[in-house]
């Protein structure tokens, strides 16, 4: 099983290593041995370093970037479940990550007490869907398949007994940082819950290796659609020639690319941003060189909880000094603006 690495383990191996402290402070730092082997050099060149490493610009001031631009929290009716469309909700299992991603959009929790949900939250999650006709729930954390594999059968089982539920999806990025404990019980979870799908969070081609691919292959070969969500990241993946690499790779093994999301507006993840234009003109370029199973929706996560937008190689942009007027699917229009 992989070792989880902290901060102090990269004294001698890291530059800065001093000043590096002062951003895991802020936002504390993890990595698996597994994930660490995947770095080929301790540089910003590298994507696996640049996607787990902290960065002095974390903590730059930026006082008018918000902690949670999605007002998640204020999203939750009821404890732990983000309702933002009407048939469709986010469910927070825990807070448990084995690395820390730089980029996650929800490193404001991650100096949070750890929780998971207990059977009384997950009772009042689940009666909050039946009365709400949900459709269609994404089990999310933290890491939902770190939690006990008891307690991920309790909230499907429960979720799938209601009427309305049709399907359940588990976000996770297991496969990418920790393939090795992708075990029979996860394994089984699948087997059983025909109504489960699973949603991975692959960013690069040097995070589909062997092991990875494998323990995947055990998931599909028991029925199960794998979608994954890559986040478009500076440095790490903005560009034709990994981008395709990635979602053609992810394709031949049975997972279909699914969102390439902008990087949400989230404070500490400034050093990742790139402009929508240039997700467009990536898109532009897959669309004539690779199979069109292969390319995913690019979405923008509208600021305030408005919901994704989603742009296609031909959406035309309507930007004005600098900010961007997106329509969300109820036809509102949203101000989006990378105020670095
Ligand atoms: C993206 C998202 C969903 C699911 O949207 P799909 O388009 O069905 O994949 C649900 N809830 C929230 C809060 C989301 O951000
Ligand atoms: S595993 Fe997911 S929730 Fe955890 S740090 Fe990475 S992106 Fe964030």
């Amino acid at each position: 099983m992989p070792e989880i690495f902290r901060l102090n383990d990269y004294k001698e191996k890291i530059k800065n290593y001093t000043g590096l402290k002062k951003v895991t402070d802020r936002y504390p730092f993890k990595i698996t041995s597994y994930y660490d082997n995947l770095i080929e050099k301790y540089s910003k060149r590298d994507p696996i370093y640049l996607q787990s490493f902290p960065d002095f610009k974390e903590i730059e001031n930026s006082r008018s970037i918000s902690n949670d631009p999605f007002r998640e929290k204020n999203k939750q009716n009821v404890d732990k479940f983000i309702h933002r469309y009407p048939n469709r909700g986010v469910l927070l299992l825990n807070n448990i990550c084995l690395v820390h991603c730089r980029h996650c959009m929800r490193k404001r929790i991650w100096t949070k007490k750890k929780y998971e949900l207990n059977t009384s939250d997950i009772n009042n999650i689940v009666s909050y869907c039946e009365k709400n006709n949900i459709e269609d729930v994404i089990i999310s954390g933290g890491d939902p398949l770190l939690s006990e594999k008891e307690l991920l059968d309790e909230v499907i089982t429960k979720l799938s007994g209601l009427n309305s539920i049709k399907l359940i999806r588990i976000g996770s990025r297991l496969p990418v940082v920790a393939p090795q404990k992708i075990n029979k019980k996860i394994i089984s979870l699948f087997n059983k819950h025909r109504n489960l799908y699973l949603l991975t969070h692959f960013n690069h081609p040097r995070e589909l290796t062997d092991l990875a691919m494998d323990k995947v292959k055990q998931i599909v070969k028991t029925g199960t659609y794998v979608f994954n969500q890559s986040v478009l990241l500076k440095g790490v993946n903005d560009s034709y020639k990994i981008l395709s690499e990635l979602f053609m790779n992810l394709l031949k093994n049975k997972i279909k690319p699914y969102y390439l999301h902008q990087c949400d507006l989230v404070k500490g993840t400034t050093h990742f941003w790139v402009k929508p234009e240039k997700g467009i003109s990536i898109l532009k370029k897959l669309e004539g060189y690779i199979s069109g199973l292969a390319i995913p929706y690019f979405a923008v996560d509208l600021p305030g909880g408005k919901g994704k937008v989603l742009l296609g190689p031909n959406s035309k942009i309507n930007k004005k000094n600098g900010k961007y007027y997106f329509k969300n699917y109820k036809g509102e229009e949203i101000i989006y603006y990378l105020n670095q």
